[in-house]
């Protein structure tokens, strides 16, 4: 017998697929849910390893998180809003653990075990036609241990899988003659082994910065490479030398772009990463380069296809509390109270906002970083589900973080907030023990 429940098939165990995940089983007489994920362990990127390639099973290694992590942005704004932390004292920016645990308290709290299948991979995602004139999902999982697969056909998926797994490498002229040691920092865990070692890190975003703070502390010599149009603020750097990007590598000289060179023993490329859907159906029509998805409908819905999301794309947001909103859009498309229009209206509204930022001289690869427009994304969002967007403090917070860690990059995590209420917050700044 088919069943009359609405099939819902989550690809992923991190974040996005729990926040998910716990607003399908809301409605247990209307979905059936299954979760999947690849390793033994829910939890996505904040599960910690020391293994850097590959997994006990064989599997890429998922998580890029590094040994003494601690969050970029304070718990206070990280929380899911109907899931505070429970600890609501002490640092505002914790170390990945603290994470962790929090995501296992969440599943645990919201009873999402019985839908999650661990050790499960998939493998392959195939739209079909229904005899009623829908596209279902033909899905084929591994379970990782046995290596047996299976396939099952499912009404709705919706894409959890991450974007932080797969390192962006930019071609440099001569960098396969670079004899030193040399990851991406998806590879990254601790800063020991740079000691007294000349390290170029390449790329000055959040991941970059930091992982170049650590590795200064052990190193002779950090050389902080980066094509930002003004150098950072030099004094919160301390001994790191910022240099432009590299012009071209030959053994351990790097030539930066305006002449300069350096001896290199070790190089760290932390330049990004790219979106990858290996399990999806060619039949999906997908553009992933240039570091954004397309063509998605409201930063999830793949234009074409109405019962195909995915979660997680935009960057430079809020994350967690990002996805609780777009989990409850999600879940009022499915039950018909937010109403998509067709197909090439969603097309057309894509290409249309696209347009409009690289008008504004945006590159189409940061067209994804959604920084000061987040805001207006959630309330758009959550006003078309009819569900509350956040409160004016959490933008206040994240504001202020990013003016704090602008000023100097060393210490920003040191300071503590606290939220009194809807408007208003306090912070302090706390020594580091
Ligand atoms: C180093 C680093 C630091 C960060 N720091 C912060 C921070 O301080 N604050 C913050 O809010 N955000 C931070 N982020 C962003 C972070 O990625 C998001 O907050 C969030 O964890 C993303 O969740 P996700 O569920 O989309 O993806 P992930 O956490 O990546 O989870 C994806 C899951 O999908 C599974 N999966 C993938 N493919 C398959 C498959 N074929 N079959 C089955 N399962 C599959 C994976 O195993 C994984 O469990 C950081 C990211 C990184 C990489």
């Amino acid at each position: 017998m088919p069943s009359s429940k609405t099939r819902i098939a989550i690809i992923g165990g991190g974040v996005a697929g729990l926040v998910v995940a716990r607003h399908m089983s809301t409605k247990p007489e209307e979905y059936s849910l299954t979760l999947f994920e690849q390793s033994d362990k829910i939890g996505g990127t904040w599960v910690y390893t020391d293994d850097t390639d590959y997994d006990k099973n064989g599997l890429p290694v998922h998580s890029s998180m590094y040994k003494n992590l601690r969050t970029n942005l304070p718990k206070e704004i990280m929380q899911i809003p109907d899931f505070p932390f429970q600890d609501q004292d002490g640092p505002s920016f914790v170390h990945h653990s603290v994470i962790r645990q929090y995501l296992l308290d969440y599943a645990q709290h919201f009873n999402l075990y019985p839908h999650i299948k661990i050790n499960t991979v998939v493998k392959n995602v195939e739209p079909e036609t229904s005899p009623g004139g829908q596209t279902i999902w033909m899905i084929t999982y591994q379970h990782v241990p046995s290596k047996i697969e299976t396939t099952k056909t499912f009404d709705v998926v919706i894409l959890c899988n991450g974007h932080y797994t797969v390192g962006n490498i930019p071609k440099i002229h001569g960098s396969d003659t670079f004899n030193g040691d040399c990851i991406h920092s998806h590879q990254y865990r601790t800063p020991e082994k740079y000691t007294g070692k000349k390290v170029c890190i390449l790329g000055a975003s959040w991941s970059g910065i930091d992982i170049a703070l650590e590795v200064a502390k052990y190193a002779e010599k950090v050389y902080l490479s980066h094509n930002l149009p003004e150098k950072l603020d030099a004094k919160t750097l301390g001994v790191i030398e910022q240099t432009p990007g590299i012009d071209f590598i030959n053994g351990n000289n790097f030539t930066f772009r305006d002449g300069t060179t350096a001896h290199v023993d070790s190089f760290i490329y932390c330049t990004g990463y790219q979106f990858t859907y290996p399990f999806l159906s060619k039949k999906i029509k997908l553009r992933t380069e240039e570091n954004h998805v397309e063509p998605i409908y409201k930063q999830l819905i793949y234009t074409d296809i109405k019962n195909l999301f995915f979660m997680g794309l935009p960057g430079i947001v809020v994350p967690f509390p990002m996805f609780h909103i777009q989990a409850q859009y999600i879940l009022r498309i499915l039950d018909g109270r937010v109403k998509l229009p067709s197909p090439e209206e969603m097309r057309l509204d894509f290409m249309r906002e696209k347009k409009m930022l690289m008008d504004q001289g945006i590159p189409e690869r940061h067209i994804i970083k959604m920084k000061d427009r987040q805001w207006a994304y959630y309330d758009e969002i959550a006003a078309a589900a009819n569900i509350p967007s956040f409160p004016p403090v959490i933008k206040k917070i994240y504001d202020y973080t990013n003016h704090v860690r602008e000023l100097n990059f060393g210490t920003y995590k040191n300071f503590q907030y606290r939220i009194i209420d809807k408007e208003n917050f306090t912070v302090n700044y706390c020594k580091p023990c």
